[in-house]
């Protein structure tokens, strides 16, 4: 099975780009599906209709994992890297050190200290394969940590770099959670997260890199699917973008049957609602990330 791995912010626009992918036959992914305190995953609902936790395909997931030797595998226990229960991992900006930890060490350390993981990750991929017969796994965790262990132990994994515009991810989350007076904080993190996964154009090689930005999928959603296909080397002569079946996938927490042709076509909300100075202070921020270009 091949495995791509979408790396985007929170509120960027991954699960709509997780349906279109999961949307074609032979492409099968869930979303971001590790626990998250912001979503009570009792209620939670996936996409094929059912409670998450009743849905047929990830009980069957779970079982089968389990007869495959991980005994103690559950969906709301899984975790996208193996050490994020650790208590220390609860101070702040430990996650960032290990994740440069990772980083700065040899792969056959890293082999050997994560075998158990590396396991975990190949009976899922196997699990998942028996179960759907897709060809290709989207993991849409959007973890670097994740993607930096298994960058070790598959050789061909790509990445999807999904980059929203800094002043709409900002007007995204202090419309949704945050205070206004957070932006800052959240534009460092935003800032961080993006530098950093599109290092993985140099690290990984031209050809297992595609970048894209969130306006232009949410635009023109079938010509961007149709080179995302291609950067995938998906061979199929139907692609589905205005006429999938939401019932046919499992991605958590979406159940709005959407028309992809032109979803977001009108002006950006941003405008209207951050401030002068808010949007100012944004533009001059990120002029130094040069590969980055707003509309
Ligand atoms: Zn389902």
């Amino acid at each position: 099975m091949k495995y791509i791995s979408l790396l985007s912010s929170s509120y960027s626009g991954s699960t709509l780009l997780s349906i279109l992918l999961g949307g074609q036959t032979g492409i099968i992914g869930f979303g971001d599906t590790y626990p998250h305190p912001r979503v009570k995953y009792e209620s939670a609902l996936c996409t094929c209709g059912s409670l998450l936790l009743r849905c047929s395909l990830y009980k069957q997931i779970e079982q089968e994992m389990k007869h495959s030797g991980i005994s103690d595998y559950t969906w709301l226990s899984s975790q996208p890297y193996p050490f994020r229960h650790s208590p220390i991992f609860q101070i702040p900006g430990t996650p960032t050190i290990w994740y440069w930890c990772i980083k700065m060490m040899p792969r056959v350390l890293r082999k050997y200290l994560f075998r158990k993981f590396f396991r975990l990750t190949d009976t899922y991929l196997s699990v998942l394969s028996a179960a759907s017969s897709a060809e290709y796994y989207v993991d849409g965790s959007k973890s670097l940590t994740r993607l930096e262990l298994l960058r070790s132990h598959y050789d061909t994994i790509r990445v999807i770099h999904l980059v929203k515009d800094p002043r709409s991810f900002i007007h995204s989350c202090v419309s949704k959670y945050a205070p206004e007076s957070h932006y800052k904080f959240l534009l460092w993190g935003w800032m961080l997260y993006n530098t950093w996964a599109h290092a993985y154009q140099r690290i990984l090689g031209k050809d297992r890199y595609f970048f894209v930005y969130y306006h232009q999928l949410s635009r023109d959603p079938e010509n961007v699917l149709q080179r995302i296909l291609q950067f995938i080397g998906f061979n199929s002569a139907i692609i589905r973008s205005d006429s999938i079946d939401m019932t046919q996938q499992h991605i958590l927490g979406n159940l709005m049957r959407l028309s992809f042709h032109g979803v977001e076509n009108r002006p950006p909300q941003w405008r209207e609602y951050l401030s002068a100075e808010i949007i100012q202070d944004i533009e001059k921020s990120i002029k130094t990330m040069k590969w980055l270009t707003l509309e």
